[in-house]
């Protein structure tokens, strides 16, 4: 932790999606780590929800730490204006990194790369290699296909309960993001609480 109050790692994609509800979370997400003296990491790009989160927080006067590997650099347009970016020379890296300087995880809707990333930190805590609270933000209904089938791995005895009960998931912000934060050991109020 450095002086912010706590550090949430936000997975999401690299493109707005369809639904307006999409980007008008992502905006929620941000303004909420930045108003309550929180960091944000992410994947350091200013495209899609990536960037639309990433410029919230730091609108509402939030730190962010943006990572991204060099060959992504120009892809996914390196936002500049991270209170700290770091060009890494591999996607392993970022990954690692940016596990690393969370508190706890969050994805919102996304792609192929938000989809990996939530299931690595998930394997990652089955399997004991951290124990940061996980948390899925089902926006608009987007994630429920996905819940439908792996409740379906539950159902046909490849996965066990206690496996789903290591994620957190939600469709409201006002209720999610607090747990994830309190279950990581941190206080969201607390430095709004102190001034
Ligand atoms: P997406 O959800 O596909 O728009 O991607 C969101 C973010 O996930 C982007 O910053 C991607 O670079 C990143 N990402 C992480 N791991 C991967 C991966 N294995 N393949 C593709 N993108 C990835």
């Amino acid at each position: 932790m450095t002086s912010t109050t706590f550090s949430l790692c936000v997975y999401c994609g690299s493109r707005p999606g369809t639904e307006p509800a999409f980007a008008e979370a992502a905006r929620t997400v941000g303004e909420w780590i930045g108003s309550r003296g929180g960091q944000l990491v992410y994947g350091g790009g200013r495209n899609g929800l990536m960037g639309i989160v990433a410029e919230a927080t730091l609108t509402a006067g939030g730190r962010v730490v943006g990572i991204i590997p060099k060959a992504l650099v120009e892809k996914e347009w390196a936002h500049q204006g991270c209170t700290e970016l770091h060009v890494v020379d591999t996607m392993h890296e970022r990954k690692r990194l940016m596990a690393d300087r969370a508190d706890a995880f969050l994805a919102l809707p996304g792609g192929i790369g938000t989809f990996e990333e939530f299931f690595e930190v998930w394997t990652w805590r089955q399997l004991g290699y951290h124990d940061k609270p996980v948390g899925l933000l089902n926006v608009a209904g987007y994630y429920d296909g996905l819940m439908t089938f792996i409740r379906t791995g539950v159902e046909q005895q490849f996965m066990n309960d206690w496996q789903m009960d290591l994620i957190r998931v939600g469709s409201d912000i006002a209720t999610l993001l607090p747990d994830l934060v309190q279950a990581a050991g941190m206080a969201p109020e607390a430095r709004i609480e102190a001034i």
